[in-house]
């Protein structure tokens, strides 16, 4: 990043490749996705705490714990999920 800001490359220009802008608004997409993983991630880890990660949040049923295994973040049961 230091780099990049103290001598520009001239992306307007560069017949190769992307620009710059393009790469950052990338890398940016792929940071969100990672802040929306761990919020994910700490509901589940919650809900493990509370001890209703097996209780789907729609129907209040069970959520097969090989479904949690696939999809840790889950917060449905897969008949809940297929409804959608
Ligand atoms: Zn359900």
């Amino acid at each position: 990043m230091e780099a990049t800001e103290l001598d520009p490359p001239d992306d307007e220009h560069d017949p190769e490749g992307s620009t710059i802008a393009y790469e950052r608004a990338q890398v940016s997409a792929l940071v969100d996705q990672a802040k929306e993983d761990l919020k994910a991630l700490d509901v589940a880890a919650q809900r493990v705490a509370d001890g209703t990660a097996t209780t789907c949040d729609r129907c209040r049923g069970t959520i097969a714990v090989e479904r949690l295994i696939a999809l840790p973040t889950t917060v449905v049961c897969v008949s809940c999920a297929d409804s959608v």
